[in-house]
């Protein structure tokens, strides 16, 4: 225990111990050197607020009463039911959690003055949330006139932008994990990823707000990859996740100006799945490429204006030409018709390359074929260029299969396969076996990535630091 004191006195400015967590509070010392805080929290598993034992409140109130944690620890944090406030601590946090559901902006009022009413310092009130509009009644307590400050904190991964931008906004603080796998709540972010890919001791509100808007942000590569981008410049612009499910709403109460109720300096997002095509009905203008290809991944706020873009075309097609060279005239089987498949056959097309779709639904093929005016794939007809657009391959459950069969990958040229988790999928190494160049879809992420930043800083960015820290997330 005291080792992770150590640690975490290197990176925080507060150190809260669960002694909840802990089966025996003797011998934990303070970190050596630490000028921070150090925060007591004893939380009852009954009650509801995410304790991890069984406590009586006789049990709770010997706790609070004994020297040693006073001496221990600057500051307490109590729930709402325990009272009085114990004596000794130069600052009392009174917290209440909302797990089970997501609480109206009533119920958070509420709560807010209960908490008062209760006696504290310092008020704070987390809720749960599973789409990224529900972090708005939380978050427009940071508006509120209050006499004490507050920690407002969204707990999911709807949330983490809560958690990101609170600080800058006028949060009290914010809640980090030591390590990932060491979160003492749902959607907390480390604190080394906090101050490193984060920056958030860098940020205010006139920061730029850039961020992903996805059904499940949780596995994307692209905070560490434009947050390295953007920290390279030392630009006052962060990147967050935004677990968005229901896009209208999203849009209307977070983004446009007439209805928006947050005030969060929106400045661009990454679009994926499943919104790559919804977004478009709120844009205001969509260039030709994300127009032809029927998609947009990217969206430039402008003043009033949301501008959409697709960087997946030049991003997929450049490490291609990069590795094979003029695709004129070139023989590509595309297997997948879905919307990555739609950007690589626009961008094959415009190349003057002959484009084969091969999908598991022939009817889909045939549509999708007819759509671009390529050819619907067949048998086992002769490829210089295998692709790979279906999520083949992919770490977890489809991770041993492949799209591609060995006849026709046998008479390719160069395999190249969108899926970049694993960096070397299956494909990727059937091709290396028998001879044939193979290219990862980590080169087209970094690539779509450099364009995305191109359109909304109109600055090329180090394409070094954004490899890099792709790399090192996918532990590579
Ligand atoms: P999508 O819109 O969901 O399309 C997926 C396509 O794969 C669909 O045509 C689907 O067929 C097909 N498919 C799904 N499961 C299949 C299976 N078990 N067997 C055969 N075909 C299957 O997804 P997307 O956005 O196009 O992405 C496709 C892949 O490209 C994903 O793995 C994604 O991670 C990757 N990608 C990489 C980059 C990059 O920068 N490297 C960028 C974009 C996408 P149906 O139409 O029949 O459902």
């Amino acid at each position: 225990m005291n080792g992770l004191i150590e640690r975490a006195a290197k990176v925080a400015d507060v150190i809260e111990v669960r002694f909840d967590c802990l089966e025996a509070i003797a011998r934990i010392t303070r970190p050596r050197d630490f000028a921070g805080t150090i925060l007591a929290t004893y939380r009852p598993q009954n009650g509801g607020q995410g304790g991890t034992r069984e406590l009586s409140e006789t049990e709770r109130e010997a706790f609070w009463a004994n020297p040693e944690i006073s001496e221990f620890a600057d500051w307490c944090d109590l729930e709402i039911d325990l009272r009085p406030s114990p004596a000794g601590f130069k600052n009392i946090i009174r917290s209440f959690h909302f797990f089970e559901s997501v609480p109206s902006a009533d119920e958070i009022e509420s709560t807010f003055r209960t908490i008062l009413d209760a006696g504290c310092d310092v008020v704070k009130i987390a809720v749960r949330t599973d789409d990224v509009t529900d972090t708005i009644p939380i978050w427009k307590l940071l508006e509120r006139p209050s006499s004490k400050p507050l920690v407002p904190i969204a707990m999911g991964e709807a949330g983490k932008w809560t958690r990101i931008l609170g600080p800058a906004h006028g949060a009290f603080m914010t809640y980090a994990a030591l390590d990932s796998g060491r979160e003492t709540a749902p959607g907390q972010i480390s604190a080394t990823d906090l101050r490193d890919v984060y920056r958030i001791k860098e940020l205010d509100v006139n920061t730029d707000v850039y961020g992903i808007l996805g059904g499940d942000t949780s596995y994307s590569l692209s905070p560490f990859i434009h947050n390295a981008a953007f920290g390279s410049k030392r630009s006052n612009a962060v990147f967050v996740p935004l677990q968005v499910s229901d896009l209208d709403a999203f849009i209307r109460r977070m983004v446009r100006r007439e209805a928006r109720e947050v005030e969060l300096n929106f400045k661009g997002f990454a679009v994926t799945i499943p919104h790559k095509v919804s977004i478009i009905r709120h844009l205001d203008e969509i260039d030709e490429t994300a127009r032809a290809i029927g998609a947009v991944n990217t969206v430039k706020v402008v003043g009033d204006k949301l501008i959409g873009f697709n960087t997946d075309a030049d991003g997929f097609v450049q490490p291609l030409k990069k590795a094979y060279g003029d695709l004129k005239n070139a023989r590509i089987a595309v297997f997948g018709a879905g919307g990555a498949a739609r950007a690589c056959v626009y961008a094959l097309s415009r190349e003057g390359a002959k484009v084969s779709i091969f999908t598991r639904d022939e009817q889909k093929a045939t549509r999708f074929a007819d759509e671009f005016g390529i050819q619907a794939g067949a048998g086992s007809a002769r490829f210089d260029i295998v692709v790979n657009a279906t999520p083949l391959g992919t770490t977890g459950r489809h991770e041993t299969e492949s799209a591609v069969s060995d006849a026709i990958l046998k008479d390719a040229r160069l395999a190249y396969d969108l899926v970049y988790n694993p960096f070397e999928t299956r494909l990727l190494r059937e091709a290396k076996a028998i001879g044939v160049k193979a290219v990862g879809g980590f080169e087209m992420l970094i690539a779509q990535a450099i364009r995305q930043q191109i359109i909304w800083t109109g600055i090329e960015p180090s394409e070094e630091a954004m490899r890099s820290a792709a790399l090192k997330r996918l532990r590579i």
